[in-house]
């Protein structure tokens, strides 16, 4: 909202936006909380005439606070909040038109890698895979129908880093937007639209919400005309979250840096753990300073986040015990709220990807390090390792 104090990130600090940015005290009650407004339909004064809210599809009050507040966080003009982030995604991507040409990362979220190449792919949207973590393979892939380059960093789940600056570079100079998969880091420790991506997603349902009720998805971009069709293609399809949703995501937006704070201090302690456990052959994590991407995420990122990956020296079977030998962290797909998770992502989030591009370690278990007492983590995880 233009009359919204709270949204300048030059004015405000990150915090204070989470809390206040696009969330008005209630003009008739003065209720310091948004309201969940669950009308589908608002009067009019005369036809055409209204009070910028018609019919809630097109738009919400609750799902405009959401939108002004994680618009705001991400330093963008624009955000539409969705009912997933594949409502997201698939809203952004059909932006394109058969015959144009995606190039995307290596290591991208399976739903993404589905999405693209089971349902796009066969309308005549062309892709293909490209490690973007080296220059040369990015230039590669890229063809003159190219119209996006679509990056995660960290990566899910092998928390590869992609150097923003240096894509966007690359992606502009072949006349593609960057889109930029934010959900692993949060615009709390990364804001893609200032290292020269046009446009960030975020699956909300991880630590925006941060609490594993909600399911949401987000688009922020400073481009007017792609905000302006966005926002037509979100109200054709219907691709929106209820306002309860919206609700719940705003209220989870609030904590997002304390919360994220106590994420990035947990994942710290176990991998300090891991590093040095026998049972381990490999750890994945950006704050590592022998991770190839730890440069590049020191320069992008503000911390580097709560998720751990490690590879289990004994093999498949061995990564498959750890996954159940846990009791604080629970064996679940998902991720980013406060409860800690231990996934094998060969079986679970990534099987989509299996025999493709995109295929993950059989020995590989992915820890979405939650914000319980330190030591109880490092201590489970101690004792399922040990235990192997
Ligand atoms: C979960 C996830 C998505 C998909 O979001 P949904 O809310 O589950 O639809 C996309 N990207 C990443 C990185 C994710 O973790």
């Amino acid at each position: 909202m233009a009359d919204d104090i709270f949204t300048d990130p030059q004015q405000w600090g990150f915090e204070t936006r989470a809390i206040r940015a696009g969330q008005h005290h209630d003009a008739s009650s003065g209720a310091v909380v948004t309201p969940i407004s669950l009308a589908t339909t608002f009067v009019q004064e005369e036809p055409g005439k209204h009070r910028g809210y018609e019919y809630s599809r097109t738009g919400n009050p609750t799902r405009s606070a959401l939108q002004d507040c994680l618009a705001s966080l991400e330093g963008a003009g624009h955000g539409l909040a969705f009912g997933s982030g594949m409502a997201a995604e698939d809203t952004l991507l059909r932006t394109l038109s058969p015959g144009d040409h995606i190039v995307l990362g290596n290591d991208a979220y399976g739903g993404t890698y589905r999405l693209i190449s089971a349902v796009l792919a066969p309308s005549g949207v062309d892709w293909s895979a490209a490690d973007l973590t080296d220059p040369d393979s990015l230039r590669a892939a890229m063809r003159p129908a190219t119209k996006v380059v679509w990056a995660e960093t960290p990566t899910n789940p092998l928390l590869t880093v992609i150097d923003l600056a240096a894509t966007a570079e690359i992606a502009h100079a072949g006349g593609a937007r960057f889109v930029v998969d934010n959900t692993f880091a949060t615009p709390y420790l990364q804001q893609p639209l200032s290292q020269g991506a046009d446009v960030v997603v975020h699956s909300t349902t991880k630590y925006c919400g941060g609490h594993s009720d909600v399911v949401g998805g987000f688009i922020a971009t400073n481009d007017d005309g792609l905000a302006e069709r966005l926002a037509y293609l979100q109200n054709a399809i219907g691709a929106i979250g209820s306002p309860f949703d919206n609700y719940l995501t705003l209220r989870g937006l609030k904590t997002l840096a304390v919360r994220m704070d106590r994420h990035c201090e947990n994942a710290q302690a176990i991998v300090d753990l891991l590093v040095d456990h026998p049972a381990v052959s490999h750890v994945l994590y950006p704050g590592l300073s022998d991770h190839p991407g730890h440069e590049a995420a020191a320069r992008q990122m503000s911390a580097f986040g709560g998720m751990v990956s490690f590879r289990v020296a004994a093999g498949r079977d061995a990564a498959m015990r750890v996954t159940t030998a846990t009791k604080v962290f629970s064996l679940a797909e998902s991720l980013g709220a406060v409860e800690s998770l231990i996934e094998h992502p060969g079986v679970m989030t990534h099987a989509s990807a299996a025999g493709s591009p995109l295929e993950v370690p059989d020995d590989l278990v992915r820890l979405s390090v939650g914000i319980e007492s330190t030591q109880d983590l490092v201590d489970d995880v101690a004792q399922a390792l040990d235990g192997l």
